[in-house]
């Protein structure tokens, strides 16, 4: 039988044949996929005068299987993985670097790009052409195919030693992380923490071979639970400083030297590319364009958010003196007194929303809210194979009943599946000779599964969560563009979150959880003092919660944005970049760049400041729809046509304008978190 990957698909809708694959399909299926997509390169090499159509196009057609393929296989490997794919994962994606490394460093085949380049003005391009022109021309020049011979080789250098600081970077915090552990021995040295936290902790001394006690390490699940609830300051005291000291001791597993190493290569990088620095090269695809720009947003936000987070800070600072007779309030008592106060002035806790929130609700709920929006429908398909008995397939249809994507949901969690959740597709979207290939995308998450007594009851934090990832589902789903590097999720950086991030705001409108949140044995819809009260909790510290995502994103763009060569400290250099967002005394020996692995591991570098700036967008949008209507058709058509259908087809100001009639304002968001009155 052949490869059922290679084979044409002829389940529903052409959906992926999870009923037939095995494991020892996919390096085969990406091998035969890979030689598939290099002959249809040759092809565009072998015409001969280049033109938009023979290689622009074709380039972007190009690779149809692959793309396929190595969709099915990765989202398998982040949604139901196992030892066999791991492996495999390991073997297939260098293939995968390599294959898009010879296309972007194929000297004929950028001739040609450079070529239709150079005559974009005379050739009557639509504004999606323009766009894919300039995207694809951009992807060769700003991975060297502009450069000089000797420069492309030294650009190769740099990525290399660039890859293997970043490596090492991450190698020494995780070997931080895993060498530390604080044992306890006594029960009454963690009272306060809720029992679940402090069974963890007694799984934890037992995993380590101290059956009986109790341990905490520096993991994100041990930390923070003991930072919020542990009422023994001490221990709090003792974990902050092993939490906020990792990678700086000077001893081998220091990472100050590979920061500077990683900033002087990055910066080498982008002047040999011809950027100014290493921000600017990043900014350039981004919304925001410049570190100019990033920085005066940065700071009329910090200019809005200070006063408020100063109030916080003694609000929380009078609150432990009143409680416990606390002097002076450390940056280890934060969170533990914030905890008891948001408790004291909110009386809200998750058990107490759960019962409106069962799952099966929310989901329809969902599926309603887009409905009222956009005019779509759901349907499940049980003939569309899925990958898991868990995961329900959707036959998604527009207002006028026509086919408009596949959506699988897979909302449990299992071995074999990661944390967190995630919007991904199995297909994009594109037309060709006046035929279209709609997207198959999916949510995948780890919510609460339910058992034979009780059904799956969500927190309200799950629910935002499960409205975050259908707004990204919606950006696929209503894709309506030719390219399919143009169209659905493929946007910049800072704009991505904006469909999903707007799509949270419904969860706090009364019309919306109307539709859903319905007590799940009493049928009692919300009570509207109970809405209010969510509300008016997510506000609790929104000035300290700006204040610090500022300070991260100032400090990325300060190592970004100007040649780093005059950094001799990174200790002292942090110190004066944090010094006008610092809420709390400065501790002692304490840093965060050597643990930033955002920007310094990851690819968040100058992109931190991308959390406030779609907030910014996403609020500003919102508020739109609170002027004419939450389910305002006139707004949602708009929002649908000019946001959620056009993709990457035009640069996203472009975009925003014609939705907003004017260029984003940050007052919706400061009205929204509180920062300034309504
Ligand atoms: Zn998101």
């Amino acid at each position: 039988m052949k490869n059922p990957l290679l084979a044409e698909f002829t389940s529903p809708f052409e959906s992926a044949p999870f009923h037939l694959l095995k494991n020892d399909h996919f390096l085969p299926a990406i091998e035969e996929a890979i030689k598939l997509a290099k002959a249809d390169v040759e092809k565009i090499k072998s015409e001969s005068v280049p033109t938009f159509q023979n290689t622009l196009e074709a380039l972007d057609r190009s690779g149809k299987k692959l793309n396929v393929i190595s969709a099915v296989f990765f989202n398998l490997n982040s949604a139901e993985t196992n030892d066999e794919i791991q492996k495999l994962a390991r073997e297939i994606s260098p293939l995968l670097t390599e294959y898009s490394n010879d296309i972007l460093l194929d000297q004929d085949l950028f001739q040609r790009v450079a070529t239709v380049f150079n005559e974009k003005e005379t050739l009557k391009l639509t504004e999606e052409q323009k766009t894919l022109l300039e995207k694809t021309y951009k992807s060769f020049v700003r991975n060297g195919a502009n450069l000089s011979p000797e420069d492309a080789e030294k650009l190769r250098t740099i990525d290399q030693e660039l890859a293997q600081l970043s490596l090492k970077f991450g190698e020494n915090i995780l070997a931080e992380t895993n060498k530390y552990v604080h044992l306890i021995e006594n029960e009454a040295e963690i009272d306060g923490l809720p029992e679940g936290i402090k069974e963890a902790a007694a799984q934890i001394a037992e995993e380590k071979g101290h059956p009986g006690k109790w341990a905490f390490t520096l993991d994100y699940p041990s930390y923070i639970p003991a930072m919020t609830y542990a009422k023994n300051r001490e221990l709090r005291k003792r974990l902050f400083l092993a939490y906020n000291t990792k990678s700086s001791k000077g001893d081998e597993l220091d990472n100050q030297e590979i920061i500077k190493n990683l900033l002087k290569l990055r910066h080498a990088r982008a002047n040999l590319l011809g950027y100014a620095s290493h921000a600017d090269f990043v900014l350039e695809e981004r919304m925001a364009k410049s570190p100019h720009a990033v920085l005066e947003f940065l700071e009329s936000l910090l200019l809005k958010a200070k006063p408020k987070a100063e109030k916080e800070v003694l609000e929380v600072a009078e609150f432990a003196k009143k409680l416990d007779g606390l002097e002076n309030l450390e940056r280890w008592d934060f969170a533990f007194y914030s905890e008891l106060l948001k408790k004291e002035k909110y009386a809200l806790d998750d058990e107490l929303l759960r019962p409106y929130f069962k799952l099966e609700n929310v989901i329809e709920g969902v599926f309603q809210t887009a409905g009222k929006l956009f005019g779509i429908t759901f349907q499940p398909n049980s003939d569309i194979p899925v990958y898991h008995p868990d995961v329900t397939a959707y036959e998604v249809k527009d207002r006028n009943g026509m086919h408009l994507a596949v959506f699988y949901a897979d909302f449990f969690p299992r071995s074999g599946k990661r944390n967190g959740a995630w919007m991904t597709s199995f297909k994009g979207q594109r037309t060709e000779n006046g035929l279209e290939q709609r997207p198959h995308v999916s949510i995948v998450c780890n919510f609460t599964k339910p058992t034979k007594s009780k059904p799956s009851l969500l927190t309200f934090n799950e629910v935002t969560t499960l409205f975050h990832e259908f707004g990204h589902a919606l950006h696929g789903m209503l894709a309506r563009g030719t390219y399919e590097s143009l169209t659905g999720t493929s946007v910049y950086w800072d704009f991505v979150e904006l469909p999903s991030q707007i799509f949270e705001n419904w969860c706090y409108e009364k019309e919306c959880l109307d539709l859903f949140a319905k007590h799940y044995e009493t049928g009692e819809k919300i009570p509207e003092e109970l809405i209010e009260k969510i509300k008016n909790a997510s506000n609790f510290q929104q000035g300290y919660m700006t204040m610090r995502q500022i300070s991260f994103a100032l400090l990325d763009m300060a190592y970004h944005s100007q040649d780093p060569s005059p950094i001799a400290d990174v200790r002292k250099f942090e110190e004066a970049v944090m010094q006008k967002t610092d809420l709390l005394p400065r501790v002692e020996g304490t840093m965060a760049s050597t643990s930033f692995s955002h920007i310094f591991q990851g690819g968040y570098s100058s992109g931190y400041y991308s959390y406030k700036w779609a907030e910014v967008l996403d609020a500003d949008a919102f508020e739109l729809f609170l002027e004419k209507g939450v389910f305002d058709q006139e707004t949602a058509s708009s929002f649908e046509k000019n946001i959620l259908s056009a993709g990457g087809t035009a640069h996203p100001s472009i975009l925003y304008r014609r939705f907003r009639g004017r260029e984003p304002k940050p007052e919706a968001l400061l009205k929204r978190s509180g920062l300034i009155s309504a």
